[in-house]
């Protein structure tokens, strides 16, 4: 039976992670699929050659993709690699200016993983590791909604059983994350921080015994270690558990991750690279019991909009459906939503599309909103716990439930 391990890019980040990489992979007792991400923030800096050859600042695009090419060719010399021989540079951004500004996104975003599973495979076969590379734009079958690509799962599982099925097939197979393509052949993207998500489809279509995500922390903990000092490890969750907590915003797991390997209950383990020895944490049907310690979890870069009637109609009645299908339409990933008789207030994600969606609903409402907001979401909360965390901050509005609060917090 297979397994799934994907790989971060804090994990790949330079000739380390690799090698470390490799000692994980080499000490896996089953067949594996290997998803690694871009190396380190290579996608941010990929984006950014993008918006510059979009603002027609060519000079500032090539000087920061030769610095990512400078980058990638230092990692491959410390692993012994020849860059260029062993593995084949990109010579050209592949940019067309006839092509929309997300079109070529993907053709470019999607680069950061191609080298760095270009780089992986090749030196684990250079270690001696049976290996093959897989090229996931002819593999995982999308549509063309460009930088949120759709997954074709019926196509690309009957493309990927085929390919791991064949009887000369290599242990190892090591697969980009995060990318996929159309039937004609263009390289899309799944959304960012994509590669779990992948590590997951692939678990459910090879009916994977096990997932694990390789992190740079022990697991998934209670609090973000980067916001609160100490934080408590998780050592069990249900599946349930684990959407809700990447929901509300926990960045250890992409929140698309889940229902793939819940389908067909495959476990999924989320270890420490740099101690693949420790347990973890697993998220399961069947976890040890609920979860025993307040868990806060922040979802950074908020907006919150709040619409009013214009003629006094009760906005709950009448307008739900319309405002909904606004903001759907306009891809807003909705993270709370509050209403009155006469208003209703959203918070959402502060993304691109959220100004022409505040265009459209001015049209049929009163609209006010607030940037610069987070979301706290603090799961088995006590009165105690909720003052503590109020203290001191701006909180624009709260809901509470029995054991959860949830705080739209000014930054
Ligand atoms: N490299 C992509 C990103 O940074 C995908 C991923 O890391 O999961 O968004
Ligand atoms: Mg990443």
């Amino acid at each position: 039976m297979a397994k799934v391990y994907k790989f971060g890019g804090a994990s790949v980040r330079d000739a380390e992670g690799v090698r470390n990489l490799e000692r994980i992979v080499r000490a896996a007792d089953s067949d594996l699929v290997v998803v690694v991400s871009a190396m380190g923030k290579t996608t941010n800096a990929l984006e950014r050659v993008v918006e510059a050859l979009a603002a027609g600042q060519e000079d500032k695009a090539l000087s920061q993709w030769v610095d990512i090419i400078d980058y990638h060719v230092a990692i491959m010399k410390a692993l012994g690699l020849q860059p260029g021989v062993d593995v084949r540079l990109q010579g050209e951004i592949p940019y067309d200016p006839q092509q929309s500004f997300d079109e070529n996104y993907d053709q470019v975003v999607s680069l950061g993983e191609i080298m760095s599973t270009q780089i992986v495979a090749v030196y684990l076969l250079k270690q001696g590791c049976p290996v093959e590379w897989w090229n996931m734009p002819k593999l995982l079958r999308t549509d063309d909604t460009w930088r949120e690509a759709k997954v074709d799962d019926e196509a690309s599982r009957a493309i990927i059983r085929a390919g791991w099925d064949r009887p000369q097939r290599p242990r190892i197979v090591v697969a980009q994350g995060f990318i996929g393509g159309t039937a004609d052949g263009r390289r899309t993207t799944l959304g960012r921080e994509g590669s779990d998500y992948t590590a997951a489809l692939m678990a459910n279509y090879l009916d994977a015994e096990s997932v694990t995500i390789w992190k740079d922390v022990p697991g998934i903990l209670n609090a973000d270690p980067r916001i609160e000092p100490e934080t408590i490890l998780i050592p069990s969750l249900r599946y349930q558990d684990a959407v809700e907590l990447s929901y509300s915003g926990a960045q250890v797991i992409h929140p698309k991750t889940i229902r793939p390997l819940e389908n067909k209950h495959i476990p999924l383990y989320v270890k420490p690279f740099s101690e693949p020895e420790a347990a973890g944490s697993c998220i399961s049907a069947e976890a040890c019991g609920p979860i025993n310690v307040p868990v806060y979890i922040w979802r950074k870069n908020q907006i919150l909009i709040t619409m009013r009637a214009k003629d006094f109609a009760f906005v709950l009645e009448e307008s739900l459906s319309e405002i909904f299908d606004i903001i759907h339409r306009h891809r807003l990933k909705v993270s709370l939503i509050q209403s009155s008789a006469v208003t209703i207030s959203v918070c959402v994600d502060n993304t691109r599309f959220v100004a022409d969606a505040i265009a459209a609903l001015n049209v049929h409402f009163n609209v006010t909103y607030n940037e610069n907001l987070s979301l706290l979401t603090i799961r088995g909360t006590t009165p105690e716990i909720l003052e503590q965390a109020k203290a001191g901050r701006t909180i624009m509005l709260s809901q509470t439930t029995r054991r959860t609060a949830r705080l739209v917090v000014k930054e």
